[in-house]
């Protein structure tokens, strides 16, 4: 029986995404297993967050309020916007697929960098849309290029901000002179999932362009600092024109609602932001110094995460890694990356590495 698949669908693989811990305990019969693969938040959910999910339960067997009233609320008091600047997602992601799927037509394109996250390219193959894909240079957003590679047919332009999985950010100043020639029909999409945790005071922004009324959306999650991946809710802040259009292919109740109160919770938790900021700060320097200590040259990051040349095949590295119970990412070649996580989290991971690399050999 033949199954008649569109041919872009057949170009893609699937999305292979952070080993759970779970399963690699299954599969090893360790103890104890440390994730460090998705760039999770190590402290857990916001405590208020959780407090607020507990007062959920009760109401399960009602839909989820699909304006998502209160939170969109929030969010536009905090980015001083009106709500209808603000459209929910089940995850940032679910919004990188509306976003394709409303303004894309087979063969327009979205420029985006060669390495930056996944689900870009994933999602415009998948709207039968063509991806244009841009080198980076110094592991960095390379914005005149970008430029550069804008065609009429371009309808997006993805800039991952900082980048996943380099780490690294493009500043302002960069960002304006890049607004300032592409044309204005350009959407131009600012996803910021790890916003909070930049230091660098010349980080964009983003939200100013929206304001200005150009095309453009910001990307933000409550995945990352705010501890809530499991439950999937990020958000975007646009044009109400382009709400408008995004609400028309969006899933009604697309935001379930206990991720609506606990995302509510959250962004009124300023003191777990805080101390995740703080914890990630010291871990970033911890684990910087732990990999130039083992020869390395780790690629300064404003993010959470750390991407790393191991200078050895990096899936072999990564399943050494495994074999301590330590679990990274291996992006491709000998490029690792790993989250920061707590103290006794990093440092496990910094003694599995150096043993793994010396057993290993040199390159
Ligand atoms: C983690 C991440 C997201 C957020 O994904 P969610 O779907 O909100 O969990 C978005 N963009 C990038 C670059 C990320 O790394």
């Amino acid at each position: 029986m033949a199954l008649h698949v569109h041919p872009d669908i057949q170009s893609l693989s699937p999305y292979v995404p952070g080993k759970p811990i779970e399963e690699l305990q299954r599969e090893l019969g360790l103890a104890r297993v440390i994730k460090l693969a998705s760039n999770e938040n190590p402290l857990g959910p916001s405590p208020k967050a959780l407090a607020a999910l507990a007062g959920g339960a009760q109401t399960l067997h009602r839909y989820p309020d699909g304006g998502a009233y209160q939170l969109r609320q929030a969010l536009a008091d905090r980015w001083k916007v009106t709500s209808d600047h603000i459209i929910l997602g089940n995850g940032s992601d679910e919004i990188i697929g509306l976003l394709a799927r409303t303004f894309l037509s087979p063969g327009d394109e979205a420029v985006m960098a060669d390495q930056t996250f996944v689900i870009y390219k994933m999602e415009v193959v998948a709207a039968h849309g063509t991806p244009v894909v841009v080198p980076l240079t110094a592991w960095t957003h390379d914005l005149e290029a970008m430029a550069r590679a804008v065609t009429p047919k371009t309808k997006l332009l993805f800039l991952c901000n900082p980048n996943n999985p380099t780490g690294t950010m493009v500043p302002a100043e960069a960002v304006d002179r890049l607004m300032a020639r592409i044309p204005s029909d350009v959407i131009v999409v600012f996803d910021e999932a790890y916003v909070e945790y930049v230091r660098d005071p010349h980080f964009p922004d983003s939200l100013a362009y929206v304001k200005q009324g150009r095309h453009a959306i910001v990307l933000r999650t409550f995945s990352k600092i705010y501890g809530l991946a499991g439950l999937r809710i990020g958000y975007g802040v646009t044009t109400p024109a382009i709400n408008n259009f995004l609400n028309r292919v969006r899933p009604p109740f697309n935001a379930n609602s206990l991720a609506q109160r606990a995302a509510l919770a959250a962004l009124g938790d300023d003191e777990h932001v805080a101390r995740s900021r703080a914890v990630n700060a010291a871990g970033m320097e911890q684990v910087g110094a732990g990999l130039r200590a083992l020869g390395l040259s780790p690629i300064p990051s404003e993010a959470n995460f750390i991407y790393v040349d191991v200078k050895r095949d990096g899936r072999k590295v990564f399943d050494a890694l495994l074999r301590e119970g330590i679990i990274v990412r291996h992006i491709e070649g000998t490029m690792v990356r790993v989250t920061i996580g707590q103290p006794d989290e990093n440092a496990a991971f910094l003694n599995a590495l150096k043993k793994t690399l010396s057993s290993a050999g040199q390159p």
